[in-house]
Order: structure tokens, then sequence, then C-alpha cells
């Protein structure tokens, strides 16, 4: 396809067609979920960005750079108030590699149903500066992954394992979301604020290059948990298990394809033999092929056998995933950029398909990703398609939507 042809793929939404968007049913259903606990946390923080805004000017703290997104991709660096010394638990990071998510070019180009503008990123790997009085895993000068979501580590939620659903924040607290995420600060930035230090950060393994390990903050572990949990027992049962991977179905995709492509990567590390990816960009299929995938159009579907495990990594419909999963197989999907979807029930009855839904928790599946590229086995800088220094963010970050780019990092 031609970069003319992707750029019209990706047609970037002006102020008012972005917060029209907002204003849509699958927008609405998201707010009760969003607000179902914690209420009051979410409205202080947001008051407090509010006032910390209007403060900005006048205020004498330290300054640092934050890339922030306004719709149709427009991204520019903006003075802020650097973080404030940290809390007992707190720890204040320099991101040194951080890299783009598969929402952030449709979030950035004002197709997402989170507002806009937002301090973009929330994928990196950072040095620590400064920890709080009561951190004790990790110390100024070290390395570390810092999860997307924000988790305080001792909830019976985080305890279960289960850090996304963390009771101490309001639902989707996260970095780089903006006003959605709850103000927590973005990646594409000078410094973050970490505040569950020792409950979130991961330091990072002798030997691995932070650009390497950088998307291990959402889009790697979210591809570890569509496989590394399912994968093994459907291997032991069948050696020859196939696995099919659901990219772009539609002619226009919206989200980049990495989780898509880290999930092949890990099967192939994890032992399948047999790993199928489905996307309607050329140059996605391509760079499955580089990765040892074997790559389908859409309308190559057709007539494929059911796959034991099925990641269906995509905003198109969850249906022709569904219809591919094998008996006693395994659906896994993001799923949640659907209000309602069309599944075929009695198909998945007969079959006893489980179908999985929902935010990974990315702070549970780090470590066993960051095990596999510090043993060789998951290279995910092979996933990456282009590199730039941090101080270019807002040229390539625009570059990376307008193009519909699968990876970029940023590197110091
Ligand atoms: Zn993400
Ligand atoms: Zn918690």
């Amino acid at each position: 396809m031609s970069s003319a042809a992707e750029a019209r793929a990706h047609r970037p939404r002006g102020h008012v067609r972005h917060y029209a968007g907002l204003l849509t049913p699958g927008a609405g259903a998201a707010v009760p979920a969003l607000l179902e606990r914690n209420r009051a946390q979410r409205l202080e923080r947001l008051l407090r960005t509010a006032a910390g805004g209007a403060a900005r000017r006048t205020a004498g703290r330290r300054r640092m750079r934050a890339l922030v997104a306004a719709p149709g991709a427009r991204m520019r660096w903006r003075s802020v108030p650097a973080p404030a010394p940290p809390g007992p638990e707190q720890a204040i990071v320099h991101p040194l590699a951080a890299s783009t998510c598969d929402v952030d070019c449709p979030l950035a180009l004002g197709a997402m149903n989170l507002a806009l503008p937002a301090h973009l990123g929330h994928e990196c790997v950072a040095e620590v500066l400064a920890v709080g009085e009561r951190v004790r895993t990790v110390k100024p000068g070290e390395r570390v992954v810092v999860p997307f979501q924000i988790s305080c580590g001792c909830c019976s939620r985080c305890r279960a394992g289960c850090p996304g659903s963390c009771l101490s924040v309001p639902p989707l607290s996260a970095f780089g979301m903006g006003v959605g995420g709850g103000h927590f600060g973005g990646a594409f930035s000078d410094e973050l604020a970490v505040p569950y230090a020792d409950a979130m950060l991961v330091p990072l393994p002798r030997g691995v290059a932070p650009a390497a390990a950088a998307s291990v903050s959402d889009n790697v572990a979210d591809a570890y948990r569509h496989v590394a949990p399912h994968l093994p027992a459907l291997l032991d049962a069948d050696a020859d298990a196939r696995v099919l991977i659901v990219a772009g179905l539609s002619r226009r995709p919206l989200l980049s394809a990495s989780v898509a492509l880290y999930a092949g990567q890990i099967a192939l590390a994890l032992g399948a033999r047999n790993v199928c990816l489905v996307d309607s960009r050329a140059q996605v299929r391509a760079h499955a092929e580089r990765l040892g995938l074997t790559a389908l159009k859409p309308r190559e579907l057709r007539g494929q056998a059911p796959a034991q495990l099925v990641v269906h990594s995509s905003a198109d419909p969850l249906r022709p995933a569904l219809a591919h999963t094998a008996a006693d197989g395994v659906c896994t999907s993001n799923g949640g950029l659907h209000r309602s979807t069309d599944i075929p029930l009695i198909q998945m009855y007969i079959r006893r398909c489980t179908l999985h839904v929902g935010i990974p928790h990315a702070r549970t599946n780090m470590p066993g990703a960051l095990e596999l590229i510090a043993r060789g086995k998951l290279r995910p800088e092979r996933v990456t398609t282009s590199t730039a220094p941090f101080d270019e963010a807002p040229r390539a970050l625009r570059e990376h939507c307008l193009a519909g780019a699968t990876k970029t990092v940023l590197v110091r």
C-alpha cells in the first residue's frame, strides 16, 4: 500500500468530530463503569489538575516538558510543573525510552472515546530519580519498566493479581489517557510521578536495552496475557495446536498492530508451530511474515480450519474470531471497543469455547514477558517500525499517526 493510501486510511478528526464522538452511545456506556467507585477521588484529581493548569504560570515549581495531543494528531511539547518531591510510597522517574501503544494513533487522531487534549504516552522504561521514605524495592539510578496502570499492590484485587482492578484508585486509572485515565501524566515527558513505586515498578533485567522493553508497560504484557496463560495446555493436548491472531479485518483498522505481532512472537517462543495472523494491511502482513508467522488477508480467513487459540486484538467485529475458535478452544479479546457485539453463542456452546475479554492486568504479566526477553526468546525490537530522539517527539508521533505505523519508540 502506498504511503498516500495509508494517509487516507488514517484521517485525523478535528475538534468537532472528536467531541461529537464523545457523545456517542459507545462513549456514554463507558462513563458509568468509570464512575462506579472512587468517584470523589476522580473528581478531586480532575479539579486539582484544572487548578494546577490555572496556576501554571505563577507557580514557582521546577518545570519540565510533557507532550500534549489535541484532536487531529496535533502534538506539541508543553511546559508544565515537574512532579513534586515523592510522597512516602512514590517515585519520580525519568523516561529513557517510551513507545506508542496501539491505541495512541486513534487516540491522537481523535477517534477514541477518550477526551483530548491529553498528556500522551503510557509505555516506558525509565530511570528512577527519587523515591519516598517507605520505598524498598527500587533506588535512584535504577532502570525500571513502568506499568501503564496505577495500582497500590495492597488492596484485595491487587493481592489477587488483578492490579487493573485496584480498589485504591478509580477504574481505568492509567498514565497517558488524560481525563479518562485520571490525570496521572504521560510517559512522553521528562518526568513521571509513580504513586506506588514498590507495587508498580519492575527492574529492567540486566542486558536488556530500554528501547527493546519500553512496550512491556502495556502492549507486550497485553500480548503475553493473550497467549501465555492458555497456550501451554493447548500444546500439551495437541502439539500442532493452531494459533490465529485477528488484527485488522476492516479496510481501515482502528488499532495499530503491535499487540498482534507480539502475540505471534510469543506464541512461537512458547512452542507453537502453526501461528497465523490476519490483517487487511499489506505492511502488517509483510511484517508478520518477517517474524515467521503465516499472514492472511481477511478474505483468506474463510475456509481456514478453526484454531485452538484465537487472539482478537482488534476493534473490528469479534464474530469472525469466535467463529474460528476450535472445540474446547479459547478466544481472547481486548474487546473493549464495542458497546455490544454479535456473539455466535450456539456455535460456542456446542464447541465449548471460552471467551476472555478485558483490559490486561499489565503489572502481573510484565515479569513473564521480561523473562522471555532476557532469555532472548522474545525480541520486541523486531516489531518497532520507527525510532526517534525524544526531543523530536511531536514530529515523530504525528508521523506515526498519519502513516498508521505499528510502533514508534522515542529514545534519549
Ligand atoms: Zn495502551
Ligand atoms: Zn490495589
